[in-house]
């Protein structure tokens, strides 16, 4: 699906807004952030056993409360476009990455905070929006063209094996043109992640809860059908839009539909900055994204909000990134940062002594 007139308008008003003053989404980001349980079944059914000292050593580095780029990509397509990068384009925004110690994971993982990076690395995810043919193109053999996204993270991968490679794919009804439940199967099976960007790419904005309902239910419907066993978390607003009243935005988080139901851990907006910690007391289920343009596109205004802009300000000042401690357990973060944590994970904060 190419994004319509009315989708650039949005995007491009999303854009400034979100940045120009900052705020976003206000009715969603009341919301606190839900740590994703962790449950060993196995584990429960032993007697319980006295717990044992912490053993785990507290790490001595590391910036977990620093943001994290999410980075929006529309088409992929033979020259660069508002909402269409190059296959060269792709490679170079991953080698940048690649270069700069970003390592990927999927919005899931960024939004339950269970990234478990290796020390020293920054967490980055890739969103591709509208499951557009041009995302994933195919031969006869079921192998991605080296011009399609899949295709260029493919290669990417096979020349960097030391950069597992994964992305976030929100997608509407019959996906990337033809084959679309194989390769929705495909994608799961590679380790992307599939979420939901509603059945038709309808205006939340213009919908009541029950016309949001339908909408998130039957692509909720459609993925879980297509890949049984599946069930998306992760959630991408069409054109940014958000319900008017404040009561029906609780049914894009938590809702039901004909005997499907969702909790989405995250609501990605369209625009436009790096997006805060998970473990950060400003972490809320409205969650920004940064959008990639080949600068030349944009006005001089905007370019500060696209990849390129952040590029710049990432190596002009890396300490704003969040940085891995290497340690699933603790959450490190400079002594001075303290007042961000989010209380829900005080018994695990690690501040730099
Ligand atoms: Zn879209």
């Amino acid at each position: 699906m190419k994004p319509s007139y009315p989708l650039m308008l949005t995007a491009l008003f999303g854009l400034f807004a979100l940045t120009g003053c900052g705020v976003v989404a206000p009715g969603l980001a009341a919301a606190p952030p839900t740590p994703v349980p962790k449950t060993h079944h196995s584990a429960a059914k032993q007697k319980p056993r006295t717990p044992s000292p912490v053993t785990v050593p507290r790490p001595t580095s590391g910036n977990e409360l620093g943001v994290v780029p999410i980075l929006e990509y529309h088409m992929i397509g033979p020259t660069e476009g508002r909402w269409q990068r190059t296959p060269q384009g792709l490679y170079q925004d991953l080698t940048w990455l690649y270069d700069h110690g970003f390592a990927l994971v999927t919005m899931q993982q960024y939004e339950s905070g269970d990234m478990n990076l290796p020390a020293g690395k920054h967490p980055a995810v890739l969103t591709f929006d509208d499951g557009d043919y041009s995302q994933f193109e195919w031969n006869s053999a079921h192998v991605p063209l080296p011009t399609s996204a899949v295709g260029v993270l493919e290669a990417f991968q096979k020349a960097h094996p030391d950069f597992p490679v994964t992305a976030t794919f929100y997608l509407n009804n019959h996906p990337f043109g033809v084959d679309s439940v194989a390769k929705m199967q495909w994608l799961v099976a590679h380790g992307f992640e599939l979420g939901n960007h509603t059945y038709t790419h309808a205006d939340m904005s213009s919908l009541d809860a029950s016309g949001i309902e339908k909408e998130i239910g039957e692509e909720q419907a459609y993925i879980e059908q297509s890949v049984p066993g599946y069930v998306p978390v992760s959630f991408a607003l069409p054109y940014g839009g958000l319900p008017q009243d404040p009561t029906d935005r609780t049914a894009v988080l938590n809702g039901s539909y004909q005997g499907i139901s969702w909790h989405f851990l995250g609501v990605a907006l369209v625009g436009a900055n790096p997006a805060p910690s998970p473990y950060s007391k400003t972490f809320s289920v409205s969650i920004p994204r940064i959008q990639v343009v080949d600068p030349s596109l944009v006005a001089s205004s905007t370019r500060y909000y696209i990849l390129s802009g952040y590029e710049a300000q990432f190596l002009q000042d890396p300490s704003m990134l969040y940085t891995s401690d290497g340690s699933p357990k603790w959450i490190s973060f400079p002594q001075n940062l303290s007042a961000q944590l989010n209380p829900a994970y005080s018994s695990r904060a690690n501040p730099e002594q």
